[in-house]
């Protein structure tokens, strides 16, 4: 079973679970069989939720995660094709996965903190190719968390302020692409108004879609994770997405100071983007 602990030098919460390392991987394992296309549902445990339909019987699984991170460690197939992902999605789609997020995340949040992330590609740390979303529940609220929950006040809100280079705005969300950026092309979606816990309506599915196929068409990205900040139980909060490019590995400096080096121009990053953007929206890309 896993356990957390705090080291008591750094004050890093580390959970340890041995399990993770048996995990299949895509590229190094011989005969690999993906346990998360269609006709191998039998390879993962029960399904907790499913949406049904489509050609296959469902449209999205929800399993539990046979390594877990955590005992509450829940797997979401977001599409029965191998080689999907949020940007070759149709809308429809996209909205019905986003839907069963807000649906699971609503499920566990009798949990310290739930945190729901996408990593796409194995330079994000993705071991299966297979579209799919994480979702881990915590007995204790993170660092991060409670930093951003400071800054997230209503009335003092970081991103009710628009705090960013600049945004594309569109149904009620924020498109942002924030003044310092962490990673390169890190880009935010949040809802315009302050909102504790996500809560997503249909044009959110198309703003997140068009997000990712611009950073891949227009700025060769390949590898990214997404995380869904929302509330901790009783905490302030403005939920966002922050979709979080990987274009290089953390190092040395970056492990030993908690600092981000970005070598390329976030401003020209900034224009570009809202540049473009809005003609990903409207579909035309
Ligand atoms: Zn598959
Ligand atoms: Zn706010
Ligand atoms: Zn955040």
């Amino acid at each position: 079973m896993p356990y957390l602990e705090r080291d008591p030098l750094r004050g890093i919460w580390v959970i340890t679970s041995p399990e993770r390392k048996r995990r299949p991987h895509e590229d190094r394992d011989k005969g690999f069989v993906c346990p998360f296309c269609p006709g191998n549902e039998h390879m993962t445990p029960p399904e907790i939720y499913r949406v049904p339909g489509g050609k296959d019987g469902w449209v999205v699984r929800v399993v539990p995660n046979r390594y877990p991170i955590t005992d509450v460690h829940e797997v979401i197939v977001d599409s029965p094709d191998h080689d999907a992902d949020l940007d070759t999605m149709d809308e429809r789609h996209v909205n019905v996965l986003v839907e069963v997020w807000r649906e699971r995340l609503e499920a566990l949040r009798n949990n310290a903190y739930v945190l729901l992330f996408r990593n796409y590609g194995h330079g994000a740390g993705a071991s299966i190719m297979h579209p799919h979303t994480q979702i881990v529940a915590l007995d204790v609220v993170p660092d991060v968390a409670l930093r951003e929950s400071a800054n997230l006040r209503e009335h003092d809100c970081v991103l009710c302020s628009m705090y960013g280079r600049k945004a594309f705005i569109s149904g009620g969300y924020v498109i942002n692409v924030p003044e310092v950026q962490t990673v390169p092309y890190e880009v935010w979606i949040h809802p315009l108004s302050h909102r504790r816990h996500f809560s997503p309506s249909p044009p959110f599915g198309r703003l997140l879609s068009a997000t990712v196929r611009a950073l891949k068409r227009e700025f060769n990205v390949r590898d990214y994770n997404l995380v869904l900040h929302q509330a901790p139980e009783g905490y302030d909060y403005h939920w966002h997405v922050e979709i979080l490019p990987r274009m290089g590995r953390f190092a040395g400096f970056e492990l030993g100071t908690g600092m981000r080096v970005v070598h390329y121009d976030p401003e020209e990053f900034a224009w570009k983007f809202t540049d473009i953007i809005a003609t990903y929206v409207k579909g035309s890309t």
